[in-house]
């Protein structure tokens, strides 16, 4: 079946770690959560993509990360104030560096996606690279 002119969503490419490019390959070659440290593939499985734009272009995703773990943090202190009530501090920090180290694989995946498909300038989807291979 040729699906050459089928258009992928793009939900399910960000939420799976699918290239920004063809929406097929996959961006990293470890699952999130896992023993072994994340590894990220260099180029698209399917499309060939490479995924480090430029020397040093994953230093943005630090920043994305940050943002991210901001986010994370305060949404959580408010939500530990809301649920205990609480005015100890070490709760705070207790219960937000649990989550922080928990969190980490999350928000190092998740902001390397969200850069590749929404921060990068001149990155679109290309429905022509995501048929089936030829040959
Ligand atoms: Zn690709």
């Amino acid at each position: 079946m040729n699906n050459q002119n089928k258009s992928l969503p793009a939900w399910p490419a960000i939420v799976h770690g699918k290239c920004p490019r063809c929406r097929r390959g996959d961006m990293f070659a470890t699952p999130m959560y896992s023993f072994k440290a994340q590894v990220m593939n260099k180029t698209c499985p399917h499309c060939g993509m490479v995924f480090e734009r430029e020397p040093g272009y994953f230093y943005v995703a630090m920043l994305v990360s940050y943002a991210m773990f901001v986010a994370e943090m305060v949404t959580l202190a408010v939500v530990i104030h809301v649920l205990t009530g609480s005015s100890n501090p070490w709760v705070y920090v207790l219960i937000i560096m649990s989550a922080g180290i928990i969190l980490s694989p999350f928000n190092f995946r998740y902001s390397r996606i969200m850069l590749l498909h929404w921060l990068t300038p001149g990155l679109h989807y290309q429905p022509e690279t995501s048929g089936d291979k030829q040959i």
